[in-house]
């Protein structure tokens, strides 16, 4: 990957990466969702024009979808897009983790937040069952 993007105004590296993300994997998304989604994850005020004119300057594909047009599905994509405006992200964040939750680390978002497991944890240690499992053992290498 050596996309790099210079904006001027706020939109940062992450926010454009996340809008490539959604051009590419969610072609269902209109402008005004890909801003809500947008909106939400990094906590700014995106509006449908400010999407608009990002694709345009990031040499992604627009789509023109009129009312009542058939919306464009990219053939050779092997998933079905699902039309979601904010997806939902797996585990649970710093903020929500509460005492008894699985402290296991699962995914690193472009914000260099974490989410995590949150299941049920063991009485003893900070992980649920399957992750003390795997913290216990020995990394094996590759
Ligand atoms: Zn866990």
């Amino acid at each position: 990957m050596s996309g790099r993007y210079y904006d001027t105004g706020w939109w940062t590296t992450a926010m454009a990466v996340r809008l490539r993300e959604l051009c590419e994997k969610q072609p269902l998304l209109t402008y005004a969702e890909m801003a809500a989604d947008i909106s939400h994850e990094f906590r700014v005020a995106l509006t449908r024009g400010a999407i608009g004119g990002k694709i345009a300057r990031m040499g992604l594909p627009e789509r023109r979808r009129g009312r009542g047009e058939a919306p464009v599905i990219l053939p050779e994509s092997p998933r079905k897009p699902k039309p979601v405006p904010a997806p939902k992200l797996p585990g649970l964040s710093l903020f929500d983790l509460t005492y008894g939750a699985c402290r296991w680390p699962i995914l690193e978002l472009p914000t260099h937040e974490y989410r995590f497991c949150g299941a049920q944890k063991l009485p003893e240690g900070p992980y649920c069952a399957e992750h003390a499992k795997r913290a216990f053992q020995p990394q094996r290498r590759s």
